[in-house]
């Protein structure tokens, strides 16, 4: 199926031009220049100048990182953000719907919501695997997105490298990729696919395993041609001086990244484990992420007595195929002891 971004992008979005920001106007920036351009306070505090709005420095570093070049990344304040320009970049409000895959990350239906577009969902198997065909048969001529996120929230599992291949070809649209948690997975990630499918978007996050949930950052990747429309779009200093600083730091020590991922593994098998002594846990989901869902005799009375041991997790109970699961994710070493131990403790 040949891919037309024109065909996608909507029609006010294509007319638009880009807001151009004082420092858009003006970049290379030398030590002795002096700006008088953006109305800022002129007196050094760290943070008085406007941000870089395209975040040249972060997606450097990303760059290199990933092995995708910089202008196939766009990075809003988290992925929320970076999904909602994704909406509102080609889905029009009343005309159009997209497709996702319950149970998975509620944001994409608040998004659709949000910007007024029709959803379509099509409910995964029972082991939370992609029904192709299903899937591929609720697209209509308006579907202009199918959300995966893989691994999944709230299952755990990674989706196949054939199941999401099928998708990806056999649909005329957008297929998103919400890689959030894949740093967590043994499956690969698509960025490497990236080149081969123009209709491929990939979206990761600063949120999780990289440990800055606080700071709100969020990483698309796809062609230029996509990239191009969405930095279009977004607003000019989406992306804050002190995100910006922050997500830096943590990209050049990328070996404390590394080593964290590998604790919360070794912590998530050992979690694994000890679940299995709980008599009122039934089945333990495999995980491909930094979380565990297990499914429990009544989830409502164990999420409310955990609460009474101090212990907060997700109740899923209310999803989709998630009947009386409860969601847990893995802490430190301590923590998932505090876990265990309340959990062999409430009768
Ligand atoms: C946590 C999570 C995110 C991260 O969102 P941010 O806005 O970047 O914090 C994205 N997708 C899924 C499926 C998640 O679970």
């Amino acid at each position: 199926m040949k891919f037309d971004l024109n065909k996608i992008v909507r029609e006010n979005i294509a007319k638009l031009k880009a807001y151009s920001s004082a420092r858009d106007e003006f970049e290379e920036a030398t030590a002795n220049m002096v700006f008088l351009d953006a109305n800022e306070n002129p007196f050094q505090n760290g943070v008085n100048r406007y941000p870089d709005p395209k975040q040249q420095n972060v997606k450097e570093l990303l760059s290199e990182l990933k092995g995708i070049p910089t202008d196939q990344i766009l990075l809003g304040n988290g992925s929320d953000e970076v999904l909602d320009l994704i909406f509102r970049a080609f889905c029009e409000p009343k005309e159009d719907n997209v497709i996702f895959l319950p149970p998975t990350y509620g944001m994409y239906g608040v998004l659709a919501a949000l910007n007024n577009i029709e959803t379509k969902e099509v409910l995964l198997s029972e082991d939370f695997d992609i029904r192709v065909e299903e899937t591929l048969k609720s697209a209509t001529d308006a579907s202009k997105i199918i959300f995966l996120c893989s691994p999944n929230n709230p299952s755990g599992n990674a989706f196949s490298e054939e199941k999401i291949k099928a998708i990806v070809e056999g649909f005329q649209g957008l297929v998103v990729i919400d890689e959030a948690y894949i740093d967590f997975s043994g499956s690969e990630s698509w960025l490497e696919k990236l080149t081969q499918y123009p209709n491929l978007i990939i979206t990761q996050t600063l949120s999780k395993a990289f440990g800055m949930a606080g700071i709100r950052l969020g990483v698309c990747y796809a062609s230029e041609e996509i990239i191009e429309v969405l930095n279009r779009i977004k607003p000019p200093y989406n992306v804050n001086e002190l995100t910006q600083q922050r997500a830096k730091e943590r990209l050049l020590k990328f070996d404390e990244v590394q080593d964290e991922i590998a604790r919360i593994l070794k912590e998530r098998a050992s979690l694994e484990k000890s679940l299995e002594s709980i008599d009122y846990v039934s089945k333990i989901y495999p995980s491909d992420a930094n979380f565990v869902l297990v499914k429990v005799d009544d989830a409502n009375k164990r999420y409310d007595q955990l609460i009474e041991n101090g212990i907060v997790i997700r109740n899923r109970t209310t999803q989709a195929l998630c009947e009386n699961t409860l969601r847990l994710t893995v802490g430190t070493k301590m923590e998932n002891e505090k876990l265990i131990e309340a959990l062999k403790e409430i009768k």
